[in-house]
């Protein structure tokens, strides 16, 4: 990766420097309105469950289930990192990425239709499959890796890709999958939680949705639950926002706001936190006692390939086995600069033995490590010395 993280270029559907700023500049600007004079850059937060509207009801802020000023500011700041000078992609924000991701299985399926998931994303998936399944929707899942949902596409109706996966951090094509879901008339969404907007751009790479948990990098600092849903087919975004609007899966305005002032910081925390992330991997990989270790970062990690062609930046997620499970509680348990908490993605680094949760198919000893912000030379010491103590 160059200085800055960033590998902009062929394949990645982000050709050169786009539409003039850099990331940092569109990050620190996203979504703020045109300067009024003695207001604030950013407008604070529009505490309203209705609107003044006398007479007509006419648009846009009516009732506070449906529009708010501040998710407006956060939806274009969302659209201008998902698809910058894109005017025609519209983003609806939501309370959480669970919200966004049902908001468009469930807008867009029907009893008869074909749906088909990742058997390795995201562990609420298997819930939403029971549900999709109760509701008549014939559900399919194959693996992330070697893009072998392309095996299960016939007859289907959606295409769900989670790339890179959680937890195990596998990368499929999204362009070669969104091709063929497409020849067969299926709509695609990839949830881009992982990646983050500056990492991953799935509409440039062929997506109908691109939707994510805005809970873990985009706002970064493990305080805000939210979601959201980019996409370009105004019928299709149409039937979204009105699932928003009937289950009522909406942002508060002071999380809306929260998440608006942190993606001001994007761009910083990414670039920190990725490039430690890859300074993590190549320590981690020098251990013995240290397999299966996954970072897409790496020249040699089996997802780099296609992670190189498609991704802006690799992520902040590093993924290990440690020899046993006690082996891998003794070593969270030493470590003293990152927290043991599940999510990912913020300032702070955390870890855990994900084996603990049940539902994700890996060993007793896997560990999911997010990378935060800290020193990486303190960080990097810190993991290599709970290594050591916790050696049998
Ligand atoms: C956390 C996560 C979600 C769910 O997001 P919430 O904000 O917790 O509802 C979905 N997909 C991925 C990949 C995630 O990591």
């Amino acid at each position: 990766m160059s200085d800055s993280a960033t590998n902009y270029g062929a394949g990645t559907g982000v050709e050169g420097s786009p539409h003039g700023a850099g990331d940092g500049t569109r990050a620190v600007r996203a979504g703020l309105p045109e300067p009024v004079k003695h207001e604030p850059t950013l407008p604070g937060p529009v505490f309203a469950a209705h609107f003044h509207l006398p007479g007509e009801p006419t648009g846009p802020y009516t009732y506070g289930r449906d529009e708010n000023p501040t998710w407006t500011h956060l939806e274009r700041a969302i659209r201008e990192l998902e698809a910058p000078g894109q005017d025609d992609v519209e983003t609806l924000v939501f309370a959480s990425g669970m919200a966004a991701i049902s908001s468009v299985l469930f807008s867009q399926l029907r009893a008869g239709d074909v749906a088909v998931l990742p058997d390795d994303g995201y562990q609420a998936l298997p819930l939403v499959r029971d549900q999709l399944e109760a509701y008549g929707i014939e559900v399919r899942t194959a693996p992330t890796g070697g893009d072998a949902q392309l095996d299960v596409l016939d007859g289907a109706k959606l295409l769900w890709i989670e790339t890179p996966s959680n937890p195990g951090l596998d990368v499929c094509d999204v362009r070669r999958l969104a091709e063929a879901a497409h020849a067969r008339g299926a709509l695609v969404a990839v949830d881009n939680t992982l990646a983050t907007p500056l990492g991953q751009r799935p509409l440039a790479l062929g997506a109908d949705f691109s939707v994510a948990s805005g809970t873990k990098q985009l706002t970064g600092h493990g305080d805000v639950l939210l979601g959201y849903v980019a996409g370009r087919d105004a019928g299709a975004m149409t039937a979204v926002r009105r699932w928003r609007k009937i289950v009522g899966a909406i942002p508060g305005p002071m999380e809306a706001w929260l998440a608006h002032r942190s993606i001001a910081t994007l761009q910083l925390r990414v670039d920190r936190q990725n490039a430690t992330a890859l300074k993590v991997a190549e320590a981690l990989r020098a251990r013995p006692e240290v397999t299966g270790l996954r970072y897409p970062g790496l020249p040699d990690d089996p997802s780099h390939k296609i992670a190189s062609q498609q991704m802006l930046r690799y992520g902040c997620v590093v993924s290990f086995t440690l020899p046993t499970r006690a082996r891998a509680d003794r070593f969270l348990d030493a470590l003293r600069l990152v927290e043991g908490a599940t999510s990912f993605g913020g300032v702070r680094s955390t870890a855990e033995r994900r084996g603990r949760w049940g539902g994700d198919a890996v060993p007793e000893g896997f560990v999911r490590l997010s990378v935060g912000a800290e020193d990486p030379a303190d960080l990097v010491a810190d993991l290599l010395r709970a290594l050591e103590e916790s050696a049998d």
